[in-house]
């Protein structure tokens, strides 16, 4: 049975990973959060995350499933590194140094990072890329929709998204974030909108316009559980492994 640590534990997505962790087999060696938790959440103590270090040479948990910070996700990776247990990490908003530091401890230990862990979304990206190949002269527009206490905009997977599309249109090579006043749509460029409301788990739509016609591929989450079930799928897949950088797609593929 697979041995794992969550962290953010009392937040949305942590919530999320305890109470599917419950519903497979997969042992939870501890969980920690930020702020104090007083009654165990799906069956697991949380304890504070200034013991998150001592805590893993402790337990030698398979791996972490991180759905937190940028910040934090990235001392989590650093003490992961340091005693090679692996890191699924979900989270979203890391700047350049983030990342660069998520890859330097995936040189120590086995890291996967995906800013979306739903296999809806896998094939949302493949389907993009398709249409965009198709449609070489279609005007491409990207809305993203999420709740209201969202922190980061464009999602995570928002970007991802975008990347994809420039990987196969590089004469898109301009994000224009929301319109206002005189703005004239060049040809060159990607708008990107983001809504914030409710408890929405996430939308993202991708607009291809051309003359006459349009394509419009959508992916809405129902809820959470999907992207906490893509994670521990993903944690399971990566025990085990050797230090290095993998990818959600690996997973679905069962590489
Ligand atoms: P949330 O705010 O509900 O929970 C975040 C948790 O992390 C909280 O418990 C908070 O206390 C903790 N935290 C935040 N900063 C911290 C720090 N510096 N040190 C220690 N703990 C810290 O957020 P959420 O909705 O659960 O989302 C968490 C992250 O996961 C976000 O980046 C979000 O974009 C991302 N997310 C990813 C996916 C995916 O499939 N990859 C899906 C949903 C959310």
């Amino acid at each position: 049975m697979v041995r794992l640590a969550v962290t953010g534990a009392a937040g949305r997505m942590g919530q999320e990973v305890l109470a599917a962790a419950a519903d497979r087999e997969v042992e939870v060696a501890f969980a920690v959060n930020r702020s104090p938790v007083a009654e165990p959440i799906a069956g697991v103590d949380v304890q504070p995350t200034d013991e998150f270090a001592a805590l893993l040479a402790d337990h030698q948990p398979d791996a972490v499933v991180d759905f937190t910070g940028p910040d934090s996700a990235v001392d989590y990776a650093d003490a992961c590194a340091e005693i090679g247990v692996a890191l699924v990490t979900g989270t979203t908003g890391f700047d350049e140094a983030g990342l660069a530091a998520l890859k330097a401890a995936s040189e120590s230990t086995a890291v996967l990072k995906a800013s979306n862990f739903s296999r809806g979304v896998a094939a949302l990206r493949l389907a993009v890329q398709e249409a965009t190949a198709a449609l070489p002269d279609a005007d491409i527009e990207l809305t993203e929709t999420h709740h209201n206490a969202k922190r980061d905009a464009p999602s995570g997977t928002a970007k991802t998204l975008l990347d994809d599309i420039q990987e196969v249109r590089e004469d898109l090579s301009e994000r224009v974030h929301g319109r206002e006043g005189e703005a004239p749509r060049s040809t060159d460029e990607i708008g990107v909108h983001a809504r914030r409301a409710g408890d929405i788990a996430g939308k993202h739509e991708v607009l291809l316009g051309g003359s006459n016609e349009t394509l419009s591929l959508t992916h809405r989450a129902g809820d959470r559980s999907i992207f906490a079930d893509g994670a521990l799928d993903a944690a399971e897949w990566l025990a085990g492994r050797e230090a290095g950088w993998y990818d959600f797609f690996e997973v679905i593929e069962g590489e």
